[in-house]
């Protein structure tokens, strides 16, 4: 069972004014902030964060939308923490997302969908190793 995930609050969730909204939901949920960053990615960053759909139609407008403008890098840490938080946040597609998860509350379309989720453990290391330094998370 995985105890840590990664996510980030996505450039439109930023620009809605939802980092506090969306944190708030993440803590009452249960999860604990290990490293918060606010940043904000290059063209080129983006491209690698989502190298593994490179192949997809939607990946240059998903690399043109995430760099947009700012964003948050977060490391959560929870029991089961990936699976839960894959829950918490809901569908890909707001339109399908369960009433009360984050992307239902807070997210306006398919690609600005206001959060990211780490959808494995292995994915959620190396998602947290992208933004923080060793010395970043503890
Ligand atoms: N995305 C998109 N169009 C699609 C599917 C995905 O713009 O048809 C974007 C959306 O921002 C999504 C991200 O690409 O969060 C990564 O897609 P993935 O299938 O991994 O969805 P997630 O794991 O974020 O739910
Ligand atoms: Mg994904």
């Amino acid at each position: 069972m995985s105890n840590r995930t990664f996510t980030m609050i996505k450039p439109d969730g930023v620009a809605n004014n939802y980092i506090g909204p969306i944190l708030a939901k993440i803590n009452e949920a249960g999860f604990r902030i290990i490293a918060m960053k606010y940043t904000r990615l290059t063209p080129d960053q983006a491209s690698l964060f989502y190298a593994v759909h490179s192949q997809r139609p939607f990946y240059n407008d998903l690399v043109k939308y995430m760099s947009s403008g700012p964003i948050v890098a977060v490391i959560l840490e929870k029991n089961n923490a990936v699976e839960d938080f894959r829950t918490l946040i809901g569908a890909t597609d707001p339109a399908k997302a369960a009433p009360g998860t984050i992307r239902n509350l807070f997210a306006k379309s398919i690609e600005a969908n206001a959060v990211h989720g780490s959808d494995s453990d292995e994915n959620a290391a190396a998602e947290g190793s992208f933004f923080f330094s060793m010395t970043e998370r503890f």
